[in-house]
Formats: structure tokens, sequence, C-alpha cells
């Protein structure tokens, strides 16, 4: 939908949409600015121009509009006791990993909190009403404004005001009252500061119209009512009209001190940290006449690098100034953004990664890192962390018990950062022969070889990095992608009663609704269909097999072999009652294990998929490093215990609001539940998960949980691979019998070595009397070795490679014209060595040839040493008659 369109339409009759009883009680007058026509209310008679034209834009800066200063908490604080005076409830901020959306990596904004998405609808649910809520949200398209512009952050606290006009909540005329009133009263700013500007918001098939107000040119917040629905001239009036006012936290904290920039009063006591590392003072004149400049010039420059370069002249900054204080300025403020933003994420289970969300998060800290390398900073990082949190956990306690965890994650990161620059430099080198890669080409790179724009200007190989990168690159990895729904006629049928989640019985009588070739609906089934990852039941239907059960929105669609039955007729059903037995048990186990490698590795697992079958199951966790020996025994052990513990395993049923406020987000390990009663399978208070899969009673039920494979399997994601119950014992008995067998193995394989050994010791004692013999002329007839003077020959089973090698070329270096050809069984082949003296007038190389051709096999060497051999056993008579006649004639 056009906003333009929209917004002149609701301009052409301002009573109607924006004139509110503040405006008529206090004398607002309604301007429209003589620079850009933008409508906005003043109580300035003097006022001409809108606030992003006016002469006292950004003049906060060195003169705030108020006496009393408050930092970003205490800004808060502020907040909080006003909304809360005036019956607001205090809602604590929902996980900036926003779990209970799809379409979203990230929350963006507080309202998000309160969106549920059921089908193609979106729908409004408050945990109370009006409420305000301090929100913290991600927003990863202009990073690169990040530390520069004084005002742009990677994650920002969004003040939520909420509410639904009706039952106990207000419209219109009371928020923009107390909006009014939280300037004036509460943050004491003086009301002809106070500007409000008229415009419009549309998005997701609703809009409404909005004020944003402002003083002395700085959006503080945006009051967006949303009323209607469809398009502009067929709108209707929505059935749940929603206010949706989002402040900047920040900005709240940066009107009432005037520093030169919102970074300056919002990360508490970490710019301490980082300004005695460069040593400069942030409040000095020219910072605060750049940053002025800086925050006038933003909005009427696409290109960042213009605005920035047009503030070093207009505040008259030299190139010294410009290189020693400014660039490591905006390289701190850089750091201390994107590190609270990482905290938030990793503590509410984030992973840096290099798919989905956490590839935000990875080019952030190597964001960080490049800064550090390239202004040669010495920074602990965990010292900032730990200064973050402690500025930050009173107005958010959950972040101080994830403060190690957090730590874990970043240091591993970090190293494998270093570790893969020696790679990226090679990288470089060839980029900068290249010449400038254009946009597309840096997204490969980062994509493909995790090189950033950041590292590559660390090394000169470019000058800047170009303002459209991250907006392009976060752009790709907004959102995931929707499963395909398989299409089936199945529109005009009632849906099916699961009687899996009632009385569960294995064998049931049903009425046939539909036949769509081998594809049957039932009125009623207790097959459980393939969902959440568990495998679907199997049985019989009037005698024909089930062989897959799946769900099609609420109907549940039955696959047969060998025949249907007919519409309208009554079938009795069979579940296999075994292997759903085993199925469950799987599952189960599924969530034990889950919960059971967050108590092992940290907090940061998560399910990120999961599949059960009968005979096997696996969990896919979201973790860093493939698992340990050590680490996959703790989680067996753990899970063991609890199926020990003999748990009970209950199953109840939550409005979803409801369930999410009690056990929090950890509830959707599955993902998003798109019912507004959610199923929570809860072991004690371990594990307690919104899941519709079958679930033993208590845990003991289960019997054995034993893992038998892990594996990294993605970047940021560890498979366990696992059985349980009777499979789980039967593993452990192949296992036993494996080794056994092995056991016997080895035992043969000693014996066999031995006997080598025994053998090789009687050859050495062997070999140089036989030779005395041969060469004196005397018969070895008896110990297998046919001669003829000096020649011999021998395929007796006596003798091994080592005696054969041995002898034959002893005996031919001691008289060179003696030969030796033996022919002797070495595991499945037969072999021939040759050894024949200069003077023998035998050629061994020919023999080889000959009797590897007779063997099937090849053979090679020269004429004095050869040696072959072949396969077919069928030939050895053969083999032996050509040797023995080829040597001894
Ligand atoms: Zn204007
Ligand atoms: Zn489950």
């Amino acid at each position: 939908m056009d906003k333009n369109q929209i917004l002149k339409e609701f301009s052409a009759d301002p009573d109607r949409y924006y004139k509110v009883k503040l405006f008529e009680e206090q004398g607002f007058i309604r301007k429209a600015c003589t620079k850009c026509g933008k409508f906005f209310w003043t109580l300035d008679a003097n006022r001409t121009l809108c606030p992003d034209d006016g002469t006292d834009t950004y003049s906060f800066i060195g003169d705030p509009p108020t006496t009393k200063r408050f930092d970003y908490t205490q800004s808060w604080k502020q907040v909080e006791e006003f909304f809360v005076k005036n019956n607001h409830t205090s809602v604590s901020r929902y996980p900036v990993v926003c779990r209970w959306r799809d379409d979203l990596y990230f929350t963006i904004a507080s309202v998000v909190d309160f969106q549920r998405v059921m089908g193609s609808k979106v729908v409004f649910e408050f945990p109370a009403n009006p409420l305000v809520v301090p929100q913290t949200c991600l927003r990863f398209n202009d990073l690169e404004n990040v530390g520069v512009t004084g005002r742009h952050f990677s994650s920002f606290c969004m003040i939520g005001q909420h509410s639904i006009p009706e039952n106990g909540g207000y419209w219109k005329d009371e928020c923009v009252d107390l909006d009014f009133r939280l300037l004036t009263q509460q943050f004491g700013i003086k009301k002809e500061e106070v500007v409000f500007v008229e415009d419009v918001w549309s998005g997701g098939g609703s809009f409404g119209s909005s004020l944003e107000y402002f003083v002395r040119g700085l959006e503080l917040g945006n009051a967006v009512f949303t009323e209607f629905q469809g398009e502009l001239g067929q709108h209707t009036t929505l059935d749940q009209k929603i206010i949706d006012m989002g402040a900047g936290l920040e900005r709240f904290a940066w009107i009432t001190n005037g520093t030169p920039t919102a970074y300056d009063c919002c990360f508490g006591p970490v710019n301490q940290i980082l300004f005695e590392k460069i040593g400069i003072d942030s409040n000095s004149e020219m910072l605060k006449k750049y940053f002025t400049e800086i925050a006038k010039e933003i909005d009427h420059f696409d290109d960042l690098n213009q605005v920035r370069r047009l503030a070093v002249k207009n505040a008259g900054i030299t190139e010294d100034q410009l290189n020693k204080i400014i660039t490591p300025l905006e390289g701190m403020y850089l750091i201390a953004d994107h590190l609270r933003t990482l905290i938030f994420a990793i503590a509410d289970g984030a992973l840096p990664s290099n798919v989905g969300g956490g590839y935000n998060l990875r080019m952030m800290l190597r964001r960080i890192n490049g800064t550090i390398n390239r202004l040669n900073l010495k920074l602990d990082i965990d010292e900032l962390i730990d200064a973050h949190i402690d500025y930050l956990k009173d107005t958010y306690p959950e972040l101080d018990e994830k403060r190690e965890d957090v730590k874990t994650i970043l240091k591993l990161e970090s190293s494998r950062y270093e570790e893969s620059k020696i790679h990226m430099k090679k990288k470089a080198e060839k980029i900068r022969e290249k010449g400038i890669p254009s946009v597309d080409e840096l997204i490969t790179l980062y994509e493909s070889d995790g090189i950033t724009p950041e590292y590559l200007k660390e090394i000169d190989a470019i000058s800047e990095i170009p303002s459209q990168f991250y907006s392009k690159l976060s752009d790709l990895h907004q959102s995931e992608k929707k499963k395909a729904i398989t299409e089936l006629p199945l529109e005009e049928l009632p849906e099916t009663e699961t009687l899996f989640y009632k009385d569960d019985p294995m064998e049931f009588e049903a009425k046939v609704i539909k036949v769509l070739g081998d594809q049957v609906v039932l009125d009623r089934t207790s097959f459980y269909a393939r969902g959440g990852g568990q495998e679907p039941d199997l049985g019989t239907m009037s005698g024909f097999n089930v062989v897959n059960v799946d769900k099609h929105a609420n109907i549940i669609v039955h696959k047969l072999e060998g025949g249907v039955p007919k519409e309208g007729e009554t079938v009795s059903c069979k579940v296999d009652e075994t292997r759903r037995a085993n199925i469950t048990k799987n599952h189960t186990s599924t969530h034990i294990i889950n919960v059971s490698s967050r108590e092992v590795l940290g907090s940061w697992i998560w399910q990120h998929s999961a599949f059960k079958d009968d005979d096997h199951a696996r969990l896919d966790i979201t973790h860093h490093s493939s698992l340990t020996d050590e680490q996959v025994k703790q989680i067996e052990d753990t899970a063991n215990q609890m199926v020990k513990e003999n748990y009970p395993v209950n199953i109840d049923y939550y409005d979803r609001g409801t369930a999410e406020q009690k056990f929090g987000f950890k509830i959707y390990q599955g993902g998003v539940v798109p019912v507004k009663s959610v199923r929570i399978v809860s072991i004690e208070d371990k594990d307690i998960e919104a899941c519709g899969g079958t679930h033993v009673k208590k845990t003991g039920d289960i019997e054995l949980i034993k893992i038998t494979k892990t594996k990294r399997i993605q970047d940021g994601v560890v498979r366990i691979e696992f059985v349980s119950g009777p499979t789980a014992f039967q593993y452990v008995k192949d296992q036993e019998e494996e080794l056994k067998k092995q056991v016997v193995e080895n035992i043969a394989k000693e014996k066999l070595e031995k006997q080598r050994e025994e053998n090789k010791d009687k050859a050495k004692e062997k070999i140089p009397v036989f030779i005395e013999k041969i060469l004196s002329g005397e018969s070895l007839d008896s110990e297998g070795i046919n001669s003829k003077g000096k020649l011999c020959f021998t395929s007796s089973e006596n003798y091994d490679d080592y005696f054969h090698q041995n002898f034959g070329k002893k005996l031919v270096s001691k008289d060179d014209s003696a030969a030796f050809c033996g022919i002797f069984e070495s595991g499945p082949t037969i072999r021939v060595i040759i050894f024949a003296g200069e003077k023998s007038g035998i050629n061994a190389g020919d023999i080889a040839k000959e009797i590897a051709s007779i063997l099937g096999g090849s053979g090679g060497g020269d004429d004095k040493f050869a040696q072959g051999g072949g396969k077919d056993t069928s030939k050895k008579d053969a083999a032996i008659q050509k040797a023995k006649s080829m040597i001894l004639g």
C-alpha cells in the first residue's frame, strides 16, 4: 500500500485522524512545514519548519533542554515509574531471539512481542492492558552507521507502550496525553519544545495514523494507531485496534545529557574503560561540533562517507584530529555497541555461526576484532562484558546469570577468527591484485570465506566499506524459508478427531470419510500422524496395511497398501503397538537428551531439529564445537539419571500467552506453535516444552538411553544419535558381542604373529645350514627342497615369506651359479619368488611372469630377482609343476 496516499488522505481530514484532546486543551497549532510541506503540531506560534528542517535541530548537543540528567538505566526508571503510576503494567523484556515467530530471527520492535502468527493472520496477545516494556531490539541493516552517526545502534531499547482500547485500555487521546506528560512532567522538557508530526503506518495488511514526537529535531517516539485493514478506500475497521507506541530509550538518555553522541550516555562504565585506553575527553567542544554536523546532515545524503567528509570540513577538523581522535572514537563506540548486542543475543541462546541469524552475530564479533586490530588496541573483552552486564543487570537481571556463558562463546569465536586469519590473508592478497571488489563480490567473500570488509580495510585491500554492504547482507539473511505445503483436495472435509490425544486406543473403529487413490481419511483416528519430528504410526485398517500417516492442516490422511475400504464404510483399525511404544520412548528421550545437553554444555543449547523413529532417533542441538567423548558420556549419564529418577511426565494444556509467561520461551524447543491452546509436556521442572508428540508416563518407562554417535553437522549444530528402551538394550548387547568378537580376533592375530616369529627364528638357524649343504652338493629333499646342482626349488608349506626372501638372497650371494625358486601361499594369493645368480643360466623375470599368468595375476622384476603371484588357487599344482620344470629342467 502507498504510504503517501494514506498520509494525503488522513492529513486532508486532520480533525478525524490527528486532532487529539491534548492539542485542543493545550492550544497546539497545526502547521505545514514551509520547506517540505509536512504537517506538524506545535505550541510555538513562530515555528514554521518541521523538526527535520528546523534551525533547532540537534541543538540539545551541549545544551540539553532538561535540568535533570538521566543516563540509560535511569531513563528507563523514569519511564517505568511514570507509566506504572498511570495504571500500566511493566512487563519484562521478551528474548531478542524471536522464538515465537518463524519469519524473524530477532525481535525487531516491541510490538513483535505480542504478535502471534495463525495461518496467514497476525493476532495480538497482550499479557496485560495497558502495558510498557523495555524491549531490546536487534537491527542489523545499518551497521555501517553504528559508531559513526552518534545515534545508530545495532541493538536498542524500544520503550513499548501498548494498549487495546477496550478492557481497561485507551485510544489516541489518552496515549498522546500520556506521552506529552512523560516528556514535560517526568523529564521536565518545556511544552513548547515538543513537536508532533503527522504520519501514517502500514504493514501486514493493516494501517493507521501515527504521531511522531520530536524535541529539538530528535525523534523520541512514534505513536501508531493501528486501526484499519484492507485497501485504502475499501478499508474496514479492525476488530482489534491497538496502540503501538515505540520510543528509543537511548534517545531519552541522550536528550537529557546533551552529550556529543547517544553512545556517551548509554554504555555506563564501558565508555570510561574505553576512553582511558585512548585518553581523550569525549565532552570536548570539537566533538560537539563534529557530531552536531553529522546529526544534521545524515538524512540529506545516501552515502555515509560523504556525510563524514562534510562534517569534518564544517567542524574544521584537521587530518591529524580525524586520525587520532574521531577514527579511534568511532571504533570505541562500535566495540561498545556490538558487544552489548552480542551479550543480549548470546544470553538469549543465539550462537555466532555461518547460518541463519547466527550470521549477523559472527559478523558483529568480527567487526569488533577487526576494529581492535586496526586501532592496535589492547582490550580485555571479559572486562568489558562484566562492565556491560554490571551496568545493565538492574533493568535486565537475567543477563547476570549468563555472564560466564557469554564469555565462553565470545572467547571461542575470537580464537577461531585469529586462526582463520592466515587463510584470509592469502585470499586478500589475491583481491588486492584484482582491484576493488563490488558489493556482491564482498558479500561472496564474506559468505564463502568469512572475510569481512573490515578486515580488508584493516589490511588496506579496500579503502572504504561500501555503504550498501550491510543492508544487502542483512536482507539476504533476514528470514527463514517457509515450508512447502502439499496439495490435496481436502477443503470440504471436517477435521479429524485425534484419539491419540485422548484415550489413545491401539484398536478402534472409525468411519471412512474420503478415499483419494490409496489415501484414506477417517472421522477419527488413533494413528499418530508424522509431525514434530516424530514418525507416524503404522498398522492395519480393515486388513490393509497402513504404510504412512500425514497431517494436512487438521485432517489426518492414511496411506494404505494392498487395497482401500469404501467411503462410508466403518473400518476396524489396529495400531502397531510395539512400534508406537518404541517411538514414544525415543520422543521422551529426545526431551531428556536436550535438557541433559544443556546441563552439561551450556545455556546456548537449543533443539535445532529432531527425528524420532522406532529403532533410532536423533537430536540436533545448537552448539559451537564437536563433542568430546567425555561430554558424550556426561550427557548420557545425566540422561540415564533422569530415567532412573522415574519422574512423572505430565501433559497439560495452557493458553499460549499464559504458558509463555509461566514457563518462558524455552517451551518453543520444537519451533513455533500456531495454536492458541498449547500442549505442554513437562518432566518436573527440569524440562518444559510445547510439544504435540506422544510421551511415556514416567521417565523410568524408557529404561535406558544410549548415545550411539555424535557429529558436528554444520557450523553451530551438533547431531546426537541415540537409541532407547529395548533398542538400547539390544545396542548394548551388540556392543558387547562386537567386543567379544574383537577379543577372539585379537587372540587369533596374536597367535599368528607368534607363529611367524617362531618360524623366523627357525629360519635364521636353518638358512646357513641349508646353504652349506646345497653348496657342498648334499640333498635337501628331506627338508622339502628339491635341487639339481646349485639350482633349488621348494613348494613346501613349512616355509614362509621370510624364509624365501632370505634363503634365496643369501644362496645367490654366496655362489653366482646358484638359483632359487619358491612357491608359497600368502593369504588369498599364491606367490612365487625367484633369485638367480649371474652364472646360473636362469632368468628370474621369465619364471615370475610365466607363473603369475598361470595363476591369473601379474609378476615382475629382472633376470636376477623377480616375484609375482595370483589368486587362482585351482591352478596351484600346474604352477608348481611349471616352476619346478623351469628351474630344475
Ligand atoms: Zn520539513
Ligand atoms: Zn517433543
